[in-house]
């Protein structure tokens, strides 16, 4: 018998990625664009005594371990510091999605509980439709200043003040690995949107393997451009591995325009964009009509979507902007792939960009299978599709408050992709079997709106499908059997206040009949497939 003698029971906590990146990178810094061509600057070692502060004051709001404390926040270094400061202090951050309509919003604060809300000011008119539905909120801290009596009778406090009243000394709790350090909703695909909780462990752990150089090789020469929001899947964990590597982190603000982007890129000299297709493809536009100067980027990534071979090509072609491909979702950590090509394929040929296409490259720490529709493990072949199950220390194995088995597989996550895997763990995605439509990065239900759909008075019955879309990747298409007289536009303008109104479909063909499956549910395949051959008369309302 022996035993290991390392000290396995070190936890591997956000507490220590504070730790490294305030004593080892204290200098390194957060910098936030403010739009106008200046931005505020703050150091990694600030950044940690401002999350003391943060800490020290949301304790005496009566904040605990365990408690929730939701941000609604863009990317800055007020929202880095709670990112800190919540799981440092043994609370859980939950991210909220500033892009969700209010009737989700207000189903997630009140799902997760949350005892706090930190909001910038800005957001402030997202609260105030659904301010009284909140349940569990005792308090709000407000970042900047605004009009709070849309927050009702909840006592509201102000973010400077609280860091200026919060003690700098404050002692960071010894936590467990394992227990919650931040949340994050994905949408349900049916309806209501899941909780998926991050341990302190496998933030850690992404952390560390988003290092790689087979992943993004971060180091402290690195200014990593933040694009992806912080309320999506912890911005992929970038905020939390440029405190291990030192890398500078430019955050945007609300500033995700092309144009201000780039001024951002060009200012700051960014080296690393990392961002969902969308936004490549408006920088790419922006390269069209102004001359733009990306030299100092060294790598790009994207995710969340497909992204097109032209849009790769284009962006390595005119700007020198080599964009690999990842793959994951909230459920991952997001990073579950990078399709960085293999050693022998020489860079710039068409057959690079072959492999660029490919979802992503298993990344280590992260096991993949392909199982058919009898749950059948397939070969690892290239060729041999089904849908992608993955399981591993960042992928989430249940969800909060819901155990929504049919999204796990004997101890493996469902991913709801359809694809194949080669025998070097390459792996593509060919369909999707979750039924959503992925706009821009952001989520539609198709469920909701075929619902929403199905009540207009002269709609018999309404199927939804994703369709591509050079701008933002996929939009939805509503086939629509009608039973009453009305137009596209009549139809829109139904749903006007019934959804976000960028979850409005533009694209509607009016169709006999929606086919069905054997089971009688909607055949989207069908639709697709019609679709894709020209065989639907589509009208566009916008
Ligand atoms: P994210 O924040 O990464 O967008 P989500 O959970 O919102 O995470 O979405 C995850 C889904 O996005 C995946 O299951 C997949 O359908 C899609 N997706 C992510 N990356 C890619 C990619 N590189 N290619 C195709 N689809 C992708």
């Amino acid at each position: 018998m022996i035993n290991s003698t390392m000290q396995d029971d070190f936890p591997l906590t956000i507490t220590s990625i504070l730790e490294h990146g305030t004593r080892v990178f204290g200098r390194s810094e957060v910098i936030t664009w403010n739009g106008d061509g200046t931005s505020r600057r703050e150091t990694y070692a600030e950044v940690g005594v401002n999350a003391k502060r943060l800490a020290s004051a949301l304790t005496t709001l009566g904040v605990e371990a365990g408690d929730r404390v939701a941000t609604l926040c863009w990317n800055h270094q007020e929202h880095l510091e709670a990112y800190y400061a919540v799981p440092c202090m043994g609370a859980v951050l939950h991210t909220l999605n500033l892009r969700l309509p209010a009737a989700q919003l207000e189903h997630i604060i009140n799902h997760a509980e949350d005892k706090v809300v930190i909001v910038d000011a800005s957001l402030l008119p997202l609260l105030a439709p659904i301010a009284s539905a909140l349940k569990s909120v005792e308090a709000y801290v407000l970042i900047g200043s605004g009009d709070t009596s849309v927050l009702g009778d909840v006592p509201v406090h102000s973010y400077a003040d609280l860091i200026a009243s919060g003690s700098p000394e404050f002692v960071w709790p010894e936590l467990d690995e394992r227990s919650p350090a931040s949340m994050c909703y994905t949408s349900g695909t049916t309806g209501d949107p899941k909780g998926v909780v991050y341990s302190h462990r496998s933030t850690y752990l992404h952390a560390l393997a988003t290092l790689a150089t087979n992943v993004t090789g971060g180091t402290e020469a690195d200014r990593v451009l933040v694009i992806v929001p912080m309320f999506h899947v912890n911005a992929w964990g970038i905020p939390f591995s440029s405190f291990l590597s030192g890398s500078t982190q430019l955050m945007p603000g609300p500033f995700l325009m092309p144009d201000k982007l780039v001024d951002f890129v060009e200012a700051e000299k960014a080296t690393l964009l990392s961002a969902v297709p969308t936004i490549w493809a408006g920088i790419l536009q922006l390269g069209e009509k102004r001359d733009i100067d990306l030299s100092s980027v060294r790598m790009g990534t994207s995710g969340g979507a497909a992204i097109p071979r032209s849009l790769l090509e284009a962006m390595q072609a005119r700007h020198g902007v080599r964009i690999i491909q990842g793959w994951g979702m909230t459920e991952t950590s997001p990073v579950g792939g990078m399709a960085h090509p293999p050693l022998e394929v020489e860079r710039g040929t068409p057959e690079e960009f072959d492999w660029r296409l490919k979802a992503g490259r298993l990344v280590a720490g992260v096991q993949m299978r392909i199982v058919d529709d009898e749950g059948v493990e397939q070969p690892w072949d290239g060729e041999s599709v089904g849908e992608i199950e993955v399981r591993g220390p960042w992928i989430t194995g249940a969800y909060h408050l819901d155990s929504a088995p049919e999204k796990f597989h004997d101890g493996w996550l469902r991913t709801g992709d359809i694809g194949a895997i080669d025998d070097r763990g390459y792996f593509s995605i060919s369909d999707r079997s979750k039924d959503v439509i992925k706009s821009g990065g952001e989520w539609i239900s198709s469920v909701e709106l075929e619902n929403l759909l199905a009540g207009a008075p002269s709609v018999l019955e309404a199927a939804v499908i994703g369709i591509p879309d050079e701008k933002w990747t996929e939009r939805p298409l509503a086939c629509v059997v009608l039973k009453g007289d009305t137009t596209p536009e009549q139809l829109a303008e139904y749903m006007q206040g019934k959804v976000a109104s960028w979850q409005i479909p533009e694209n509607w063909s009016f169709v006999s009949e929606v086919p069905k499956t054997s089971v009688g549910k909607f055949d989207k395949k069908v639709l697709r497939a019609r679709y894709a051959a020209g065989e639907l008369d589509v009208t566009r309302t916008r």
